[in-house]
């Protein structure tokens, strides 16, 4: 069996149980070298296999889960936060699909999930945005047209820009075109739940100076929105003066 684990955001432990379980169990291991935290893998047993999927291609990837399923052993490909968002897992699953081995996914906390709680921030709060928009800038991997962040800013619903640390510049000109003004409210997290995270407030006008000074450039999410601000209603589930199902 091949187990399709997300490995969390940074920290050791912050993945889940399952996935821990897992890894304790696995007679291979292919885990994503360039976000992976390392420490995952002491926790494998003696013997296991190891894989560090940074230097592979996608056919080597499924060449080595191919040698150790006809061998027997249980295999863990292992992806930074959760395999769902920018986890180039489908591909792996449809290949796995052709050769009929099966496989299962095991969900992780997502990096996303990991910069809320550095920023010790909610990114739906009632009368300011109750939506969350996942996206990047295009980079060798396209963006569709109707996607652009010009165009997703206009809805000023909270934004989670992954991928695009080395692309600010251009970034804040789309946010700003978009309708955002260079004061609006934004951070940059730095390797969410690390022994070395950063988490920066700023604006969406100094987004960039602000990655510059503090060396930034890759492993950040961009996050912009009001929610960053001070201005919210509270919610209405806890009003004294609301009732619902579990409190009359
Ligand atoms: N599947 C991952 C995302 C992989 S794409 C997830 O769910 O988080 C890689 C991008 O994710 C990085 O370029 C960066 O934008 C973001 N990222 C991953 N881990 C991060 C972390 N600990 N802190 C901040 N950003 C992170």
């Amino acid at each position: 069996m091949i187990y399709f684990v997300g490995a969390g955001p940074g920290a050791e432990d912050l993945i889940t149980v399952r996935g821990r379980e897992l890894i304790e169990q696995a007679g291979m291991i292919i885990y994503a070298g360039s976000l992976v935290n390392r420490e995952h893998l002491k926790y494998a047993p003696e013997g296991c296999e190891i894989f560090d999927s940074a230097s592979m291609t996608l056919e080597q990837v499924i060449e080595a889960m191919e040698d150790g399923n006809r061998r027997g052993l249980d295999i863990v490909r292992l992806h930074t936060g959760d395999s769902s968002i920018y986890g180039a897992v489908r591909e792996q699953m449809d290949m796995l699909d052709e050769l009929s081995i099966e496989y299962e996914v095991v969900p992780g906390v997502s990096s996303f999930c990991g910069a809320a709680a550095s920023l010790k921030a909610e990114y739906t709060l009632p009368g300011v945005s109750q939506t969350v928009i996942i996206t990047r800038m295009a980079g060798r991997t396209p963006v569709p047209g109707k996607e652009d962040i010009a165009l997703l800013a206009e809805h000023r619903a909270t934004m989670v820009i992954f991928l695009s640390a080395g692309l600010l510049r251009p970034l804040t000109e789309k946010l700003i075109e978009g309708g955002y003004s260079k004061e609006s409210p934004a951070a940059i997290v730095y390797k969410a739940t690390w022994p070395d995270e950063k988490v920066l407030r700023c604006t969406v006008g100094t987004l960039a100076e602000t990655a510059e000074k503090n060396g930034i450039s890759k492993t950040a999410l961009i996050i912009v929105g009001d929610f960053l601000g001070d201005k919210y209603q509270r919610s209405k589930l806890y009003h004294p003066a609301f009732s619902h199902e579990f409190r009359p």
